[in-house]
């Protein structure tokens, strides 16, 4: 026994017109739920293009002042250290954004 999610009568488990008031069960079930919350606003999904963009412009600024520290300033420290770790972890956000707009 199931209950009509209209309105609340006793159908069939198995029926899927409710015989109270007509209520079509098969349309509910096949509807996917809406997605609800920040992580699918519309707000959430341009901060995620924005912030992409962004990291992916650090990630190929962060490679540049590295070779640029390495051949033409020989900051060693800037080039072998700092750099290198800030280019792998814009690069390491870049792939989650990119991850998470492809989900
Ligand atoms: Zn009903």
């Amino acid at each position: 026994m199931a209950f009509c999610p209209k309105c609340n009568g006793t159908m069939e488990a198995t029926a899927i017109e409710c015989p109270h008031c007509g209520y079509d069960s098969s349309e509910s079930y096949q509807r996917e739920p809406e997605p609800a919350g920040f992580a699918y606003s519309r707000l959430a999904e341009l901060a995620l293009v924005v912030a992409s963009v962004v990291t992916g412009c650090g990630c190929v600024l962060s490679a540049y002042f590295c070779f640029a520290s390495l051949f033409f300033e020989r900051h060693w420290m800037n080039g072998l250290v700092w750099y290198p770790i800030a280019f792998l972890y814009q690069f390491a956000m870049l792939v989650v954004f990119i991850r998470i707009q492809h989900k």
